[in-house]
């Protein structure tokens, strides 16, 4: 069996930054292992993570980052777009997925390439395209997901139990079947990753890979999700590996400030701003990369984080839209604010701001990698779903571990009636609901002490001893071994290949 410092991996992410954040992190804490890793990736991702390379090089941890040209402009997308925080409309996506589907060939050529053939290709659940490859070559292969383990079982069990199939209607309430606690929702909330029109092919392919996958790997930990972790790798009868939270091991301040992108703001400047603020009074407000809300929805917001009295710090994407940069302007936003609000006009220094003392709460979309963050950091959550797997990351945070503040939001803005303008959370109920957060008496409290306690778990789940360190240590062993297995295999094929050519040599 070959040792961590004998084996190479090639990650392949899927290009979207709640995806390929945690891949490269997945990469550090292997190449910290002592094993070769390799991020594939295009050259716009590929410029984007350099500085979370350098900083683990910083740190002596050895990560390479490979270029793949990407196809994009074959299947209608402008040269640059490469991310899919760059796509805005549904012909994008599709371009965008059809486009990857066909680097199959690109990727094949890049490890055929290789001196030697890599030990494991680990892929985003979202890349199929990356198995006929590794079944080609006799490479190992796991697949990774980025979503928890509560909505990937969810999703499972409504699909097992013919839910999705009997419920016409997107917004009649049923409860998961066969699911460990109990969750209710509808189809609007419970919406699974490629369930839609014109994507059944990758949805099939999605599925097939992960059911002829060497293993799975989960980015979450057993102290959160242990239970859906266990119900899941039964489910699938895959070997699976909780080795999360990637985010909670600590970056250097240069690291952390362009972790995923560079930052759209003076990292060292919000620093010192979160410096001068009591401990545990500041809200952090994002959406992560890719949901944004309507117009009107960000006015409300804007008017109750002004009304609630609170410092903030306030990613706000949507200043790029003319409707709401002139809403900004014209109504001298930032100056009535004054110092007391700052506002980040595209990519913000996340983790930096998560990990200050400062933060006291987190108005957050859910993303699953935004929800690990405010648990490793310690943050309570108000929980601000959009789409798909949000739904899921909230009910984990409010119903079963209590650190969370549900900020109203219902159902997707696709299911708002026209004349709600995509209002959710008008901006009383953002006062509301800020307060509970932030104040809310023995309550609050309890809540802000649950949070601690599942941060110092999530730091120690991914430490010696911990229970996502042990799984990672589970997984290379058994990498190891089915690596040596196949080559052996491989080199005893290639032998009776050899006797069977000897015997019909004339002697
Ligand atoms: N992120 C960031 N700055 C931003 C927006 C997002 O650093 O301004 C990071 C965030 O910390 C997280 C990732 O981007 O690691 C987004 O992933 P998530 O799953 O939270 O949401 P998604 O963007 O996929 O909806």
């Amino acid at each position: 069996m070959a040792a961590a410092e004998e084996l190479h991996f090639l990650l392949v992410p899927l290009a979207a930054q709640g995806h390929i954040i945690p891949m490269v992190e997945v990469g550090r804490l292997l190449a910290a292992r002592g094993a070769r890793v390799t991020v594939v990736t295009t050259p716009v991702n590929a410029a984007r993570n350099r500085a979370a390379v350098e900083g683990a090089r910083r740190e002596g941890v050895e990560i390479e980052l490979t270029e793949v040209a990407f196809p994009g402009r074959e299947f209608g997308l402008p040269d640059g777009v490469e991310n899919m925080d760059q796509l805005v409309d549904l012909a994008m996506y599709q371009a965008f997925f059809k486009a990857f589907w066909s680097m199959e060939a690109a990727l094949e050529e890049y490890v055929r390439a290789l001196p030697r053939r890599p030990d494991c290709l680990v892929a985003d659940a979202c890349n199929p395209w990356t198995a006929p490859v590794c079944d080609r070559l006799g490479i190992p292969r796991l697949v990774m997901h980025c979503p928890s383990a509560y909505f990937l079982l969810a999703v499972h069990c409504l699909a097992k139990h013919g839910v999705y199939d009997r419920v016409v209607d997107h917004l009649e309430p049923f409860e998961v079947p066969a699911f460990p606690v109990r969750a209710v929702g509808n189809k609007a909330t419970f919406h699974g990753f490629f369930k839609w029109p014109g994507a059944e092919k990758f949805d099939h392919d999605v599925d097939e890979a992960e059911a002829t996958a060497d293993g799975l790997l989960i980015n979450t930990f057993r102290d959160i999700e242990g239970v859906f972790v266990d119900a899941y790798a039964a489910a699938l009868g895959r070997t699976t590996w909780a080795i999360g939270p990637t985010c909670a091991a600590r970056l250097d301040a240069e690291a952390s400030a362009s972790r995923g992108n560079r930052a759209d703001v003076d990292a060292g400047r919000i620093v010192s701003w979160l410096d001068a603020r009591p401990p545990e009074s500041v809200l952090y407000v994002s959406f992560g990369s890719l949901a944004h809300l309507r117009p009107k929805q960000v006015i409300e917001l804007a008017l109750g984080l002004e009304a609630s009295g609170r410092p903030f710090i306030w990613a706000i994407k949507e200043a790029k839209l003319a409707a709401v940069s002139e809403w900004l302007d014209g109504e001298g936003y930032e100056e009535r604010v004054g110092d007391r609000g700052l506002l980040v006009r595209g990519w913000a220094p996340q983790v930096t701001i998560l990990s200050h003392p400062a933060a006291g709460g987190f108005v957050t979309h859910c993303g699953w990698n935004a929800t690990l963050e405010a648990i490793s950091h310690g943050v309570p959550t108000l929980t601000w779903p959009i789409f798909s797997d949000q739904f899921s990351s909230e009910r984990l945070l409010v119903d079963v571990l209590g650190v969370g503040v549900r900020s109203g939001v219902k159902v997707p803005t696709l299911f708002l009636p026209a004349e709600a303008e995509g209002v959710h959370v008008a901006s009383a109920d953002v006062v509301k609901v800020v307060t509970e957060l932030m104040d809310g008496g023995a309550e609050g409290a309890a809540r802000r002490a649950r949070a601690k306690e599942f941060a110092a778990k999530a730091t120690a789940a991914v430490e010696e001893g911990g229970s996502s360190h042990a799984d990672l240590t589970d997984m290379i062993g058994y990498i190891s071994e089915l690596s040596t297995k196949k080559q052996l295999g491989e080199k005893s094929t290639n032998n009776t290949e050899a006797d069977a050519a000897l015997s019909v040599v004339p002697s």
